[in-house]
């Protein structure tokens, strides 16, 4: 079974395809577009590199193809889009205007492209379903909240996999097995020891940290938008909601330019004077440079806040994981947002952390009660699987 799975960018169209033939995972080839005016082009583009690859014959060897959507009203988890669940994704246009309608224009164009293969999307919210309801509601009148005005959690795909692979690799088949099945069975899977509690510190282009009760979300930095929670690359994350109107009324910026700043002009470059790469960020901190430097820790300072509201939810944890762009690859910044911690158990191995780059690894202290993992997330197989599952559940 061939699975297609698809990133869509306002500009960009970037795909992975998996076989799941003789039950194996294998991922056959990735490509990609930048800079893209006509969709249509740049799937038919897509679809000839499959071709002339020898990875497929024609459309039909494609059982799917998944995508990651983010936010749909009243819709989460893995479902097979049709003209409900697009609708249902632009009511909530204004949540993720800078994510629902390129999604659901790239969907329609694939849906006129490929009308005979199912297209599925992974709802990124999905992860957060069981979540306490007290963890997801801010405080507004009812009128906002039923417009959406909620947490609604974001990463789900990227913590969904560090739920599971961190399972496998604190030897919980239990776990990870209850954590595969989520969206089949909501989490009907038992679990045979005491409860896993696991921290999973998504920290790159965007930024988030979770909490995972027995493979589970049960909250996420990132609230209604994902424009929330820790300093992004470019985007401010956390911000107190007056000071908006307070920026506006005071300097005359409109809500279109505000919006602007706080999305392309915020976050670690904004507090870093420009650089919005942590590879820079950290050469430059290391020369010297004290905005750099600031903006490097009050992502530590971010992390460790969630870190710690999460510990404290979960009574304790038994990992910590880094993934994704900065936690996979900033030993720096690992070792920043673990220091000093060893009295709620949390101790690194300076040496062993100080060598781990993109690749999993152990890099706690032999004797660290909690463990602290690096783990690379794998989003499109996570994609990819639940694409398959959805498949094999739906057969005729
Ligand atoms: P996203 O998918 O959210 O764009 P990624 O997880 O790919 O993000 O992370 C991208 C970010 O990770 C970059 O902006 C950069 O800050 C950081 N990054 C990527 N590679 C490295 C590296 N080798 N060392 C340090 N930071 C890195």
């Amino acid at each position: 079974m061939k699975i297609l799975v698809a990133n869509l960018g306002s500009t960009s169209l970037k795909y992975r395809l998996f076989d799941f033939s003789g039950g194996q995972e294998r991922l056959l080839t990735r490509g990609g577009f930048e800079r893209v005016t006509d969709y249509g082009a740049a799937i038919e583009s897509c679809l000839a590199e499959l071709k002339s690859g020898g990875w497929i014959q024609s459309e039909k060897d494609l059982a799917a193809v998944g995508f990651k959507p983010i936010l749909a009203k009243g819709i989460t988890g893995c479902v097979q889009f049709d003209e409900r669940v697009l609708a249902a994704m632009e009511t909530y246009n204004g949540i993720a205007p800078a994510h629902n309608p390129p999604y659901v224009n790239g969907v329609r164009i694939f849906a006129q492209k490929m009308p005979g293969t199912p297209l599925l999307g992974l709802f990124e919210t999905a992860f957060y379903q069981g979540a306490p309801e007290a963890a997801m509601r801010y405080a507004v009148p009812d009128a906002w909240y039923q417009m959406g005005v909620r947490k609604w959690g974001y990463h789900g795909a990227s913590h969904k996999f560090i739920a599971e692979r961190s399972a496998e690799m604190l030897g919980r088949e239990d776990v990870a097995e209850r954590a595969r099945r989520l969206y089949i069975d909501g989490g009907a899977s038992p679990v045979k020891g005491p409860a896993l509690r696991v921290i999973s510190c998504h920290l790159g282009g965007s930024s988030s940290v979770t909490g995972i009760l027995n493979g589970a979300g049960i909250g996420n930095s990132l609230g209604m938008s994902p424009q929330s929670g820790l300093p992004h690359n470019n985007r401010v994350g956390e911000l107190d909601s007056f000071a908006l109107p307070y920026v506006m009324r005071a300097t005359g910026v409109s809500l279109d330019e505000a919006e602007r700043l706080m999305c392309k002009e915020g976050g670690l470059k904004a507090l870093s004077g420009g650089y919005n790469d942590m590879r820079d960020i950290v050469s430059q901190m290391k020369e010297g440079n004290a905005p750099a430097r600031l903006a490097f820790e009050v992502l530590v300072h971010q992390a460790r806040h969630w870190i710690g509201a999460y510990y404290l939810q979960l009574n304790g944890a038994d990992a910590i994981v880094f993934t994704a762009g900065i936690g996979e690859n900033t030993p720096e910044l690992r070792a920043a947002v673990c220091q000093g911690l060893d009295q709620l158990g949390i101790v690194l191995d300076a040496e062993a952390n100080a060598q781990v780059r993109a690749r999993e690894a152990v890099v706690s202290a032999p004797g660290s009660r909690v463990k602290i993992m690096v783990i690379p997330t794998n989003e499109e197989l996570v994609i990819a699987r639940e694409a398959r599952r959805f498949l094999e559940q739906h057969k005729q």
